[in-house]
């Protein structure tokens, strides 16, 4: 019987790459293996989109830790290896080329993947989706090539690759079915905002309106939209969301559902399987409902909870959700959960692109994004956490410091 206790985590993303790491740091001295389908060593996605597409940054600096980091401490890494079946009662783990491990405690970090548009042409050549670095290669190859891209979807990946797209100069079209740019989470008046912004850089955006068909002779060379437009381009991006990779934990037979269902632990209800990052819809203290968060923070912060839980610690994961980006020159961080709300506040006019604003729900604060203004999302986050009334006035007054509007200024 082997006395050496095995920890395995699937998936080397952020959340993977964190849980090792704290699974060190908190003294684990057993196995450790990261199952990774990936070819890469773990790596950081918000640059793909950003400075990594456009050129500005190598791919040394997209790695969560150096090469010789997993070796040095002790971290078996299968690269280019998927995990094909999860039996949580043998707690038995086997990857695609039939190797088999045992496991005292599995961490589920397998992330999300982009959705596919189910419509006529999507397979072309010429029809990118963006996730990984590869797919970021790609699509750099492209804006090297220059000419004209059409991106489908105006949420943040699709924003972020049509402002990269048009600083290295290329001709580019929006196409986004809602009125505004990230109109879902940011609603009509903020994502107004984005929209002028792409639209003052010269991004043709045409909202309220689908795709119907990609065309062309084996590489796509028009997209056809719902109301009968025609937009002849060189390739086309779509940033239309994704989907959490849930199909190992379904086969196992561990509760799923937008997600796999994990308590705030981060714990599934398979005794010894943990699952953090994009793939974990994980019970949130602060809301009293389950929350799947597909930002960057909440990998980088569930990874080290998760692996507390995986060596027996009580911690619970109850951050404000926290995410951010970064378009042309202008930079934000959005703070909070705010499915709905009643009304947006801004501090500071949004026509200067240096503002914050707030959306509430009745005198409670639910969420705020700053916009190229820095160092208050941590006074925003307990603004939100502490949930005391606030006047709408004293909100938008720069001249009240926010700190004031928060539970001991209140
Ligand atoms: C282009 C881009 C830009 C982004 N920009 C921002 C940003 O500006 N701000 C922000 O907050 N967030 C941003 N994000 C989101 C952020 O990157 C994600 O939230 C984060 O990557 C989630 O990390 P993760 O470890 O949970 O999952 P992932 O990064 O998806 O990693 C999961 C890994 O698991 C592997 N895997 C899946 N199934 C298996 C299996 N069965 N066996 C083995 N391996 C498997 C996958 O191949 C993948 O490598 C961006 C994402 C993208 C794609």
């Amino acid at each position: 019987m082997p006395t050496q206790q095995t920890s395995v985590i699937v998936g080397g993303g952020l959340a993977g790459a964190k849980a090792a790491e704290t699974l060190r740091e908190e003294g684990f001295d057993g196995r450790m293996v990261i199952v990774a389908a990936e070819p890469e060593r773990p790596y950081e996605r918000p640059p793909l989109s950003k400075e990594y597409l456009r050129g500005e940054a190598g791919r040394e600096k997209v790695y969560v830790h150096e090469e010789a980091y997993y070796a040095d401490h002790d971290i078996e890494l299968r690269l280019g290896r998927s995990a094909v079946d999860l039996d949580p009662e043998g707690r038995r783990l086997t990857l695609d080329d039939g190797e088999a491990i045992a496991y005292d405690r599995l961490l589920l970090t397998t992330g999300a993947e982009p959705r596919r548009l189910p419509i006529p042409g999507a397979d072309l050549d010429g029809v990118l989706l963006l996730r990984t670095v590869a797919d970021s290669d790609a699509l750099r190859a492209r804006l090297d090539a220059g000419g004209s891209a059409v991106v489908v979807g105006a949420g943040w990946i699709g924003s972020e690759v049509a402002a990269s797209a048009r600083q290295r100069g290329l001709e580019v079209t929006v196409v986004e079915p809602l009125s505004v740019p990230l109109e879902r989470v940011l609603g009509p008046e903020v994502g107004a905002v984005y929209r002028d912004i792409h639209a003052d850089h010269g991004v043709r955006m045409l909202t309220g309106t689908g795709v119907e068909a990609f065309e062309g002779d084996g590489a796509v060379e028009r997209v056809r939209t719902t109301d009968g437009q025609e937009l002849a381009c060189d390739f086309v991006v779509v940033g239309v969301g994704v989907e959490p990779r849930t199909r190992l934990a379904e086969q196992a037979g561990i509760a799923t559902g937008n997600g796999v269902l994990v308590d705030e632990h981060l714990q599934t209800d398979a005794p010894g399987v943990f699952a953090a990052g994009d793939v974990a819809n994980a019970r949130h203290p602060l809301y009293a409902e389950r929350l799947r968060v597909e930002h960057w923070a909440n990998a980088l912060h569930q990874g080290p909870v998760a692996a507390r839980a995986m060596l027996g610690g009580r911690d619970s994961y109850d951050l404000v959700p926290y995410f951010f980006s970064d378009q042309y020159d202008v930079g934000m961080e959005y703070a909070g959960y705010a499915p709905d709300w009643d009304r947006v506040v801004f501090r500071g006019d949004p026509a200067t692109r240096e503002f914050i604003a707030f959306w509430l729900s009745g005198d409670r604060v639910l969420a705020g994004m700053n916009v190229n203004v820095w160092d208050v999302s941590d006074t925003i986050q307990a603004l939100i956490r502490a949930r005391v009334p606030v006047d709408d006035g004293r909100l938008a007054d720069p001249d009240v410091p926010l700190e004031e509007l928060g539970p001991a200024g209140g």
